[in-house]
């Protein structure tokens, strides 16, 4: 059984709401603070190189191309290039005209006489676009650490040192950005890069571009190893490779002999140690500075915003929603999000935080989820003993009715007898006395008519009902009820019509339907003005016998429509009218045409008439209790 919530109810509830809702919200924005407070470098960094490596097309400046000395090359040459095969080389490159060459190993280990040697530096220095990558950065004044010692000491290298993070930020050794310059001395990848685009000599024009203690640095955008074009140092010395392709290229000469950890970094691609050659990382860089691609890290607030957002959403969804709905909506939010974040870096090289809004996601509804059953559990719990103790009431009201009842009709019966006993004395009594009793003996009548619709109502609901089935005309029923109920209406000048179609027999218990259509028949008179109409009709439709009393009367208000099946229901005008009833006719009337597996419903606007509905089976399903 539900009550209505009174209006207190309601706006007790609204308040409690509120204030829930605001809980929600400063525990939605706490559980936010208490991620971002987390350090998940590592996961983050796992979702860039994951960004990284699944963004297919990386466009190329195609300005750079790489010269390996390989194990193959070791083993034609028996050991190391000489000076002289490297003065070789390096005459033939200059003779096709790069924009520049890089010499990126240990240029002091190539074999060879100090002539030689003195020779190979000579060459080193003859040119200005000729440079030498220098593994570390040197301090501001102590430039002269650039000058390689002896035979080499007039050649300089330019600081063009690996980027790994070691320190900070993942701490994996991958190498993800590189340095622009540290103590403004711009490196070697810059310098190479504004060749072809000027723009990037200041560095605060560089994308993506972040300032790092004492140097400026940016992130790389990755090419899959292998992208950039390559020869190896002996075929292009001695091989009959066309030397056109380097005309107006950056040329940067490395190793690839799988020596030394110096000569390879980790990448986003793969965190083995020779996942790509240093030289290949250079190209990597210029290119990305060329291109001034560089991924763009989103700003702090950006990840405050979104975790904040996000966690709401959660809280939000994980205390209100159903659950299948609830995941339903996570599920498509972590979709959404991850797609956006992907998409954002592939199209724009725009690096949205994703580890921090992915793990508030999770905080929020694992710690909700629980929250949320044990709210509902002491809700249920609630409800459970709401409805015990409603159930008790109920029975001890039934009780308590049965049992006034039966004392009450005793008396009853007796002031019924004593009037009897009265009124056929015909002499004794004044016609004031006698209109007296008369009144007496009615409202006897009334209360015990009462006392008995109680008393039934009582044992149904006590017992409950069986039903007793045979096969009948409905229409024979109706015409019984309507002529029982024919001397009540003459009183009233209310003229009942009936429209009976012919029925074919079906199974009823003929006392329950009587019981029914009776209440019918006894409301249409009762709530009708005098010198009304009162149609009863029977038809069968669709495997149905349908049923229905209309009348001319003052009809039902709307808001009371939805009870007046309930028990003990009397509308409010019904209730300040001098017109007697208990509000348990159409309660029964119900129940018994249920019990029949049938429907009844009731069509009625104020003030213009109300029409019953009775619908019933052609054919029942059992019998039931
Ligand atoms: P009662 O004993 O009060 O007639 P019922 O359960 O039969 O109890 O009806 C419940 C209430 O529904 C009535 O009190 C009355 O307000 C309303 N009602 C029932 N039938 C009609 C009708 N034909 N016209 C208007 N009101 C009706």
């Amino acid at each position: 059984m539900t009550l209505p919530p009174s209006l207190e109810e309601k706006s007790a509830f609204k308040k409690s709401l509120n204030v829930t809702s605001m809980l929600r919200l400063v525990l939605a924005l706490g559980i936010a603070f208490l991620v971002i407070q987390i350090n998940l470098d590592s996961i983050e960094s796992y979702l860039y190189d994951l960004r990284v490596k699944t963004k297919l097309i990386t466009p190329s400046s195609e300005k750079i191309h790489l010269i390996y000395i390989t194990p193959e090359t070791v083993q034609k040459y028996k050991g190391l290039p000489s000076s002289v095969q490297q003065v070789k080389l390096l005459e033939k490159l200059v003779a096709a005209q790069p924009r520049a060459i890089v010499y990126d190993f240990g240029i002091e280990e190539s074999p060879g006489t100090v002539d030689e040697k003195n020779l190979f530096e000579a060459a080193l220095i003859s040119q200005k676009d000729i440079y030498v990558a220098g593994k570390a950065t040197v301090m501001k004044g102590e430039e002269k650490l650039l000058y390689f010692a002896d035979p080499f000491e007039q050649v300089q290298a330019t600081p063009a040192p690996k980027t790994s993070d070691q320190l900070n930020f993942a701490k994996d050794g991958v190498t993800r950005r590189m340095l622009l310059t540290y103590q403004d001395m711009p490196m070697l990848q810059l310098q190479l890069a504004t060749l072809y685009n000027p723009e990037v000599a200041d560095v605060n024009n560089v994308r993506g571009h972040f300032k790092f203690y004492d140097t400026d640095q940016a992130y790389i955008d990755f090419h899959k190893p292998g992208t950039f074009p390559s020869e190896s140092f002996e075929n292009l010395l001695d091989g009959d490779t066309s030397l056109e392709q380097f005309k107006d290229q950056i040329v940067i000469i490395g190793t690839d002999l799988n020596l030394q950890e110096t000569e390879y970094v980790k990448t986003p691609y793969s965190r083995e140690v020779t996942a790509m050659t240093r030289i290949e990382l250079q190209a990597n860089t210029i290119d990305t500075l060329i291109r001034n691609s560089g991924p763009t890290k989103a700003p702090p607030f950006l990840n405050w915003l979104l975790v904040g957002l996000i966690s709401i959403l959660t809280v939000y969804v994980a205390l209100t929603l159903k659950p299948a709905q609830g995941l339903l909506i996570l599920g498509s939010t972590i979709a959404g999000f991850t797609a956006v974040a992907f998409l954002a870096f592939w199209l724009f090289g725009f690096w949205m935080p994703m580890a921090h809004p992915l793990l508030a996601i999770f905080l929020c509804y694992y710690f909700f989820i629980p929250y949320r059953l044990i709210i509902e559990n002491r809700r249920s719990w609630e409800y459970y003993q709401k409805n015990k103790l409603l159930s008790q009431v109920e029975e001890l009201k039934t009780n308590f009715i049965s049992m006034m009842s039966h004392d009450l009709k005793t008396p009853i019966a007796r002031i019924q007898g004593m009037t009897d006993v009265i009124l056929t004395d015909e002499v004794t009594l004044s016609s004031q006395q006698r209109e007296a009793v008369d009144t007496i003996k009615h409202s006897a009548d009334d209360l015990l008519k009462f006392i008995n619709a109680i008393l039934n109502y009582g044992r149904i609901e006590s017992e409950g009902v069986r039903l007793n089935l045979q096969s009948k005309d409905l229409n024979n029923i109706l015409t019984e009820v309507v002529r029982k109920h024919e001397f009540l209406a003459k009183v009233k000048r209310i003229q009942i019509v009936s429209e009976l179609e012919p029925l074919f027999p079906i199974p009823v218990d003929s006392d329950l339907m009587r019981q029914v259509l009776s209440n019918l028949v006894e409301n249409a008179i009762k709530y009708s003005p005098e010198d009304t109409k009162i149609l009863v009709s029977s038809e069968e439709k669709e495997n149905k016998v349908v049923i229905q009393v209309a009348d001319q009367g003052q009809g039902i208000p709307a808001d009371e429509l939805a009870n007046i099946f309930m028990k003990f229901f009397r509308s409010k005008n019904a209730k300040s009218s001098p017109i007697k009833g208990s509000g348990l006719g159409l309660y029964l009337a119900k129940y018994f045409t249920e019990l029949h597996h049938g429907t009844i419903i009731v069509e009625s606007s104020y003030g213009n008439g109300s029409t019953f509905t009775v619908e019933l089976p052609m054919e029942q399903g059992g019998t039931h209790a």
